[in-house]
């Protein structure tokens, strides 16, 4: 059962790379895919580029084409809730559009046609994923923590605090809880709910959406963000059955 690991970015993606067995790559619909085995695993390695359009293509070529039949996102993201700071790690439990508004048609949030705003992670794969984070944070050696709960998604790099508060607001008025915001893994979660295949997401606190984000983001994913993809990655081998 190919396992499918998608990135937005070049340097979140960069060691799995340099480990994959066998690596074949094909080029297809303007992104580089990568097929191979990690730890015995067949697996496809993608680049969404940035922004829920380019994860929703990714995804579906990933799906279409290359026979993925599982999808887990790794990246890094802007942490928004309390408590949320650069070095932990945000496991999904849900995901939601925080750009998404179709009031007064819809409630603001909800995804039309759907009846629902938040996609739900495959709570399987999420518990392996968790365990696999904790892992990594002790064989990188990091103090961090790991959390789960709700990560936003929407076409927009926020840099501003005021601006993440706001978006941390609104969403708590619909019910959300935000513990982060990035840029497609909701995307991702809508196009594995529509194929019905199980999902899960990790994003690693690259800044805290605020005015020195920019910074902050560019630093961590030059530096730090493949290593904890990469020891993510490995740990959570380690506990799927190779089928
Ligand atoms: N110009 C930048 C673009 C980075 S976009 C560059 O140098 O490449 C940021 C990427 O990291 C997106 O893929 C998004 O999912 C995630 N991300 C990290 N911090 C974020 C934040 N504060 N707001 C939105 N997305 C963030």
């Amino acid at each position: 059962m190919t396992l499918a690991i998608l990135s937005a970015l070049h340097d979140e993606q960069r060691g799995l790379i340099e480990q994959l067995y066998q690596p074949y790559r094909t080029l297809h619909a303007g992104r580089e895919f990568w097929q191979g085995q990690l730890q015995g695993h067949p697996v496809v390695l993608a680049l969404s580029k940035i922004g829920k359009v380019a994860a929703a293509t990714t995804a579906t070529a990933l799906i279409e084409k290359f026979g993925a039949r599982r999808i887990v996102f790794t990246g890094v993201a802007g942490g928004i809730g309390p408590g949320v700071q650069v070095g932990d790690i945000v496991v999904a439990h849900q995901l939601v559009q925080h750009d998404l508004d179709a009031s007064p048609l819809f409630p603001r949030f909800e995804v039309p046609f759907y009846g629902q705003s938040g996609f739900t992670a495959d709570p399987q794969l999420t518990e392996q994923l968790l365990q696999a984070c904790r892992a990594a944070m002790v064989a990188l050696g990091q103090p961090g923590k790991v959390h789960h709960g709700l990560l936003a998604s929407g076409d927009q790099f926020v840099s501003c605090a005021q601006a993440a508060h706001t978006l941390r607001r609104d969403l708590a008025l619909a019910g959300h809880d935000a513990l982060a915001v990035e840029m497609e893994g909701a995307a991702v979660a809508q196009v594995c709910h529509d194929y019905g295949l199980p999902f899960a997401a990790v994003r690693t606190i690259s800044d805290r959406a605020d005015a020195s984000a920019h910074v902050d983001f560019k630093v961590f994913a030059r530096d730090v963000a493949s290593r904890y993809a990469c020891a993510i990655v490995q740990a959570l081998l380690k506990s799927l059955s190779i089928q």
